[in-house]
């Protein structure tokens, strides 16, 4: 069995305690022994865990919080914090108390502490301890005595148990170490200048103690340069080097709220909850990091050989200092080398595989690859302390264009800042068509820039004409004519390869640039410009204005349904481009503007629709358009509202008041519009629930509105469905089953075979479907596709399916006794049963892995829930009782 290490750490703590008592009585006069249990197979948890109470009470115990309390008093800035040394006991596993002293001590305005120091009379010893009331955590080393212990706080009470040292220091002790030391020439795809971020381009002489990535974020990154370089001037290299190391890093984090800087005051302006840091030394070495962001415990990073190594190995470090640990796998073991084919290593891995890799990408990871030792998902721990970037809520924007028709990447740039973010940029090519050549690549430097580019050109149906995502390039690219007519460039995070041999998208984010040249670029009909369909009206009267495109003549008309004139009717023709349009109702109402063109001779046509104006709503915070009870215009409408005092906003839509089954947007929502998607055009009541916030607090409004009855066509393609989940039918079929997606018509199923490439087994209008007739014990791999007349969507994420490989009269029942800790669990085996599926909770119950026998390696570190539930080919039992692991 592998649950021996536990009973080791018992024994040394057990000599440890001895010392201890001669230091200091017993904290808790009544503190709960840790249990022993002399057999290491049926290991109790507790053995090397305790429960201290809830976080409030231990913290009063501490008689910190009378001191937090005095601190708060004094301390009349957040951003400041105290050195004020303390000593007080913190509690071991046996609850035998452990006197420390404070190096430094702070506490925010919201009663956040932050704290680290030494164990008294140690002096090869540290900890940190951090956190509210609500979430205390932290650890201690004891490296003489090779004992760690780590504070958590879970379900409001406090937990110590022992860890390895390692589990919250680790050493980065990697045996391919520079052994691939060849540069690439060229690091950025890029070179020259970007405005939009100011990390990205190469080295133009600014003062490199001074570089910040995001200028105001409350948010802070330092690099710590004290040790190697005096007012910008670095003593052994380069001060292009610090410039690269830096800008590396602030790729690397450039999805999140975060300033990456070299300028000390500003780290120092900063909460100590909101911060962390590194610090670079001008020898060489074993970098490494404890788990500390949020304290003055800083990374420690020896000098590498170049830049590109530097900046690699800082970023790597300060994922230790946000609690990631090592990405293993084979091969490479506790540092996975990455899969060489697509040039592709998590950054948590092998990070000097990719040196001699002219397109390398080093990504965040959740453990898909094949293999994966480690399944923690990076962006959600590091979420724990720095939020991501606000989405932009992108709307389609213009491509800029040159009348040469050529398309600059210093104009045309952009940033994905998460794996579900779609860019788009319109172009339209005039009637003799025209030739589109255009490249779409990263823009940051090739040691932290995380954007694999995948790229799509569709037609103003939402057809997709091309797409592209060149493999092993990070880069997607066109050359291809096409006829006259609207497109859309769509940019995304891309994947590549396969699910046994690949990446996904999880971490395909960063910053981007268009590049190439567009001939027969051409509006061919005019078009209303100042305003957007949907937007809403300032009052009764307004102007329009638009493009000619060559008309020669226009009117424009005004009415209550489509092409009516019934509020206002143009009767004589102008060759201007606007026209004011007077008598509009202030209703709140839907307008629908017609603009007349004269063109070859002939008079044309092209409507569009807008929002009245609304008077008698304005002062009040609430929708203002559409109006409560109107027929909405279609399965996607924008809505409009007046924000009042509020901060805030969110939307549900539903079949029943205050349901959400029909819409609910992804992130919190600032402004006055936002459009609603995925609406039944079916003619049936729809509620509204608008959510707005208000002195920290949400409240709701409600509203009733009737569905559009046109549902007879689509108006794009339709959205990608979920990853499918699926259910054992035998030992040679499965039955997959994904969400239903709005509009959408058919579900094609794909699965992967022969090891070599997807294929469509069938397209079906249902949201499952029964695969038969597989190979007993095979692998599968399944994926979906929604469509509808207006087009196809992208595939969904794959799912792995492993059938069983045998014969049974009857499900197996639910398995028992599991025991274990987060590196390894066991249980008792089952009658009959093949196969374990084992899941953990991420938030929600994720799938971790599957084995054949009755123990499983998690290879996880920190408090887990894991449950398992026990399969063969007739079926599968129950999921077992949930059992928290330390
Ligand atoms: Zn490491």
């Amino acid at each position: 069995m592998k649950i021996t290490k536990p009973h080791l750490f018992y024994f040394n703590s057990k000599r440890y305690l001895s010392w201890l008592c001669l230091l200091s009585c017993l904290f808790f006069g009544n503190a709960v022994k840790a249990k022993e249990n002399e057999t290491s197979k049926n290991l109790d948890i507790s053995s090397n865990s305790l429960n201290l109470g809830s976080t409030e009470t231990f913290l009063k115990k501490l008689k910190l919080k009378n001191k937090a309390i005095k601190l708060k008093e004094v301390l009349g800035t957040q951003a400041k914090s105290t050195q004020l040394p303390m000593k007080f006991n913190l509690i071991d596993i046996q609850g035998a108390g452990i006197p420390v002293i404070t190096k430094q001590f702070s506490l925010e305005l919201d009663g956040y502490l932050s704290m680290e120091g030494q164990v008294a009379g140690f002096d090869n010893s540290e900890f940190i301890f951090q956190g509210n009331n609500e979430n205390l955590y932290g650890w201690m080393i004891l490296r003489d005595q090779n004992i760690a212990y780590e504070y958590t706080t879970e379900y409001g009470e406090l937990v110590v148990k022992q860890v390895k040292i390692t589990d919250v220091h680790p050493i980065c002790n990697f045996e391919q170490h520079n052994i691939l030391n060849k540069s690439a020439d060229s690091k950025i795809a890029f070179p020259n200048a970007f405005t939009n971020s100011p990390h990205i381009g190469s080295y133009a002489g600014q003062h490199v103690g001074l570089l910040e990535s995001k200028p105001g974020s409350n948010y802070v990154i330092l690099i710590d340069t004290s040790r190697v370089m005096s007012n910008g001037v670095p003593y052994d290299v380069s001060k292009a080097f610090i410039w690269t190391t830096w800008q590396i890093v602030a790729a690397s984090f450039s999805m999140f709220d975060v300033n990456v800087t070299t300028n000390r005051e500003i780290y120092d302006y900063a909460v100590p909850s909101k911060r962390g840091g590194a610090t670079m030394y001008r020898e060489t070495g074993r970098s490494s990091c404890h788990y500390a962001f949020g304290t003055s415990t800083f990374c420690t990073l020896y000098r590498e050989s170049d830049a590109y190594g530097q900046g690699r190995i800082a970023v790597h470090e300060l994922g230790h200092l946000l609690h990631l640990a090592h990405d293993g796998g084979q091969p490479g073991g506790e540092y996975f080398n990455g899969i060489a084919d697509f040039q592709w290593v998590p950054v948590m891995g092998n990070i000097w595989m990719g040196t001699g890799w002219n397109n390398a990408l080093y990504q965040w990871s959740k453990g898909e690859y094949y293999g994966a030792s480690n399944r923690e998902d990076d962006f959600n721990i590091i979420n724990g302390f720095i939020p991501s970037k606000l989405d932009d809520n992108t709307h389609t924007k213009a491509l800029s264009i040159a009348s040469n028709g050529s398309v600059s990447a210093q104009v045309n740039t952009g940033l994905i800042e998460r794996n579900t973010d779609v860019d788009s940029f319109s172009f339209t090519l005039g009637s003799a068509g025209g030739q589109v050549n255009l490249v779409i690549d990263r823009t940051e430097h090739i040691g932290g820039g995380m954007l694999d580019v995948q790229a799509y050109i569709k037609d103003s149906n939402g057809y997709t004409v091309a797409q592209s995502n060149k493999s092993v390039k990070r880069s997607a690219s066109f050359d291809i004519d096409l006829s006259q007519g609207s497109y859309t460039l769509e940019i995304r995070g891309g994947a590549e390869g396969s699910p046994n041999h690949g990446f996904s998208n999880y971490s395909s984010v960063g910053y981007y640039a268009i590049e190439g040249q567009i001939t027969g670029v051409g509006d061919e009909t005019p078009s209303i410009n100042n305003l957007s369909n949907g937007e809403m009206l300032s009052g009764s009267s307004e102007l329009f204005s638009w493009n000619t495109a060559g008309a020669e003549a226009f009117k424009i008309s005004a009415g209550s349904t489509v092409g009516a004139a019934d509020y206002y009717n143009q009767t004589n023709p102008t060759a201007n481009n606007s026209h004011t349009v007077t008598g509009l109702p202030v209703d709140g109402s839907t307008v629908h503007i017609t603009l007349h063109y004269l063109s070859n001779g002939q008079w044309m046509q092209k409507s569009f629709n807008f929002v009245a104006f609304n008077e008698n709503t304005t002062d009040e915070l609430g929708l203002i358009s559409p109006v409560d009870g109107e027929t909405l215009t279609g399965s996607s409408q924008i809505f409009n509202w007046n924000p009042g005092q509020s901060e805030g906003f969110w939307f549900y839509a539903g079949s029943t008041l205050g349901a959400k089954d029909y819409y609910r947007n992804a992130h919190q929502l600032s402004g006055t519009s936002h459009t609603i998607t995925g609406l039944p055009t079916d003619g049936s009541t729809i509620h509204i629930t608008f959510h707005y916030l208000m002195s920290g607090q949400w409240f709701q409004l409600y509203y009733n509105y009737i569905a559009a009855t046109d549902g007879t066509s689509c108006t794009a393609a339709p959205d990608v469905p979920s990853k499918p989940t699926f259910t054992l039918d035998s030992s040679t079929g499965f039955t997959a089953n994904w969400n239903t997606v709005a509009e959408a018509e058919n579900y094609t199923v794909q699965l992967w075979m022969n090891d070599s490439q997807w294929q469509t087994i069938n397209t079906i209008p249902s949201s499952e479907y029964s695969f038969t007739d597989l190979s007993v014990g095979s692998t599968q791999y399944v994926r979906i596709s929604a469509s509808n007349s207006c087009g196809s969507s992208d595939f969904s994420q794959w799912t792995e399916v492993t059938l069983p490989n045998d014969s049974c009269n009857a499900a197996p029942t639910t398995p028992k006794d599991l025991n274990g800790t987060s590196q390894s669990i066991s249980w008792q085996t089952v009658l009959d049963a093949t196969r374990y599926d084992v899941q953990y909770w991420t938030g929600t119950w994720t799938d971790h892995g599957s084995t054949a026998n009755t123990d499983y390696n998690l290879n996880l570190s920190g408090t887990q829930y894991v449950r398992i539930r026990a399969i063969n080919s007739c079926g599968n039992s129950d999921y077992s009782q949930w059992k928290a692991l330390y």
